[in-house]
């Protein structure tokens, strides 16, 4: 099956029909129905099954949460601190539960992915990112194709701490933007010109990075059309290889700090529907390729050529290229996943530090798979990242036919089909050009978890557009 052409623009009618609260498939089974029966001991369990795997790579993601002061729209688990001891005990816990990691994975080193996120990861001197570094090096081989990847914000960030970055090997950068028009900074509480982020962008490039990225938020406070029009001009003007497109999560419920933004300034739903499909036709008539539902990639990028080569994967740091099921998360709310199971520590600094202190690791909830769970994770999967599921290859892996397991799920699509989101050419199903727009409403029809009454409060999930 070959992907279909991409789309240049995305009926409004179609946008507004899928709109509706959903996860987004970050995970599969997703973070709300994980247990906390799973803690530090299952954990521990898990990394020795896993240590067996000597050859097999994995990707460690690591958590730095600290930032100067909080965005209005930001929903990252964050720390607002100035206070260097609380940083440096934080630096000290995260080396401890590094050592525990690797005495539990024993001879597993290798290493093929590693993504710093936050938080503001530069929030750290050079010698104390350099610290972290060393105890990782102490402990794991990092491959020669590895992917080393940070998020930046560009507005704390030094060309000494960039150039530091490379010198260890980091390859790919992700800066944060959302928005240049100054009316919407204001509303967000993030100010940031574009000469700052283009200085900084140039930078990066002169450096030689595999990969300058830029994320971008729609939905915000005081977007209109005209200024995210500007907006997306400058972004492309900049010529990233990666964007990341989000769509504004609007939960003050859930994140305190959101009660900031004025609710009467945030784009009513038909024009944020309209905001995402300028950015949708802004980025392909530049030449760049939709990457799954938010991402846009130049050509030549890695993401644009492993999605078109169908082998394109997902983790909780996003797409990637590289195929490292297993993934291992250092720090305060990280998550890991290994040897078949999701774990992930608490959110709380404090009781982060006491956990690893106390029990080696923080785990506070997590999940083991079962088969049915590693069935419908390997669907969604297929159709978040590469668009299509290949029946053969899904008989092959599992040894079971898609049209008898998914007899049900399959009725639940005819509306998908009939609005040519989706079709079932032979030997397989694959999302149309439009159809993307709409991805996590398809995977939400093979979700086993979504629609049991567990008896418990229902999550609340963003809207899938
Ligand atoms: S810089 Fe990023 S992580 Fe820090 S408060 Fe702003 S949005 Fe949140």
């Amino acid at each position: 099956m070959n992907n279909p052409k991409q789309a240049t623009s995305i009926p409004i009618d179609l946008l507004r029909k899928y709109d509706r609260p959903g996860p987004r498939y970050t995970s599969y089974p997703t973070a709300p129905v994980w247990s906390s029966d799973v803690g530090a001991d299952s954990y521990i369990q898990a990394l020795q099954n896993a240590s067996k795997n000597q050859d097999d790579a994995f990707a460690i993601y690591c958590h730095i949460p600290f930032c100067e002061c909080r965005c209005y729209y930001c929903g990252c688990n964050t720390v607002i601190t100035r206070n260097s001891d609380k940083v440096r005990l934080y630096i000290d816990t995260l080396k401890k539960e590094i050592e525990n990691t690797a005495k539990h994975l024993q001879n597993r080193k290798n290493v093929n992915q590693l993504h710093f996120g936050g938080g503001t990861p530069t929030y750290l001197t050079i010698d104390q990112f350099n610290e972290i570094l060393d105890t990782l090096d102490k402990h794991f081989v990092f491959t020669d194709d590895c992917e080393k990847s940070i998020e930046i914000d560009p507005r704390v960030t030094t060309d000494e701490q960039i150039a530091a970055l490379v010198k260890r090997g980091f390859n790919r950068i992700s800066m944060g933007v959302q928005d240049f028009d100054n009316d919407v900074q204001v509303a967000i509480g993030r100010i940031q010109s574009f000469d700052l982020v283009k200085a900084k962008v140039d930078y990066c490039k002169s450096l030689n990075f595999d990969g300058v990225n830029i994320d971008l938020i729609y939905g915000l406070p005081k977007q209109s059309l005209e200024s995210f029009k500007t907006t997306l001009a400058k972004a492309i003007s900049l010529r990233p290889d990666r964007v990341a497109l989000y769509s504004f999560a609007y939960l003050p419920s859930v994140k305190a700090n959101q009660m900031k933004i004025i609710e009467s300034e945030l784009p009513v739903t038909e024009d944020k529907y309209k905001l995402f499909a300028l950015a949708i036709e802004m980025f392909t008539d530049a030449g760049y390729l939709q990457i799954g539902m938010d991402h846009f990639a130049l050509p030549n990028d890695g993401l644009s050529v492993a999605q078109n080569d169908g082998r394109l994967h997902r983790n909780f740091m996003g797409y990637t290229v590289q195929a490292s099921p297993e993934m291992v998360g250092f720090g305060m709310s990280s998550i890991g996943y290994i040897d078949n199971s999701f774990f992930q520590s608490y959110s709380s600094l404090t009781q982060y530090m006491e956990s690893v202190e106390k029990s080696e690791f923080a785990v506070y909830r997590g999940m083991q798979l079962n088969q049915d769970d590693l069935i419908r994770q390997y669907v969604i999967n297929a159709l978040m990242c590469n668009f299509q599921l290949n029946f053969n290859e899904f008989y092959n892996k599992f040894k079971i036919q898609y049209h008898e397991y998914f007899m049900k799920e399959h009725k639940e699509l005819s509306e998908v089909f009939v609005d040519n989101c989706l079709d079932a050419p032979s030997g397989g199903l694959r999302m149309s050009s439009v159809g993307r727009t709409c991805i996590r409403n398809i995977a939400m029809v093979f979700d086993a978890y979504l629609n049991k009454d567990s008896g418990s409060k229902k999550p609340t999930f963003s809207r899938t557009i």
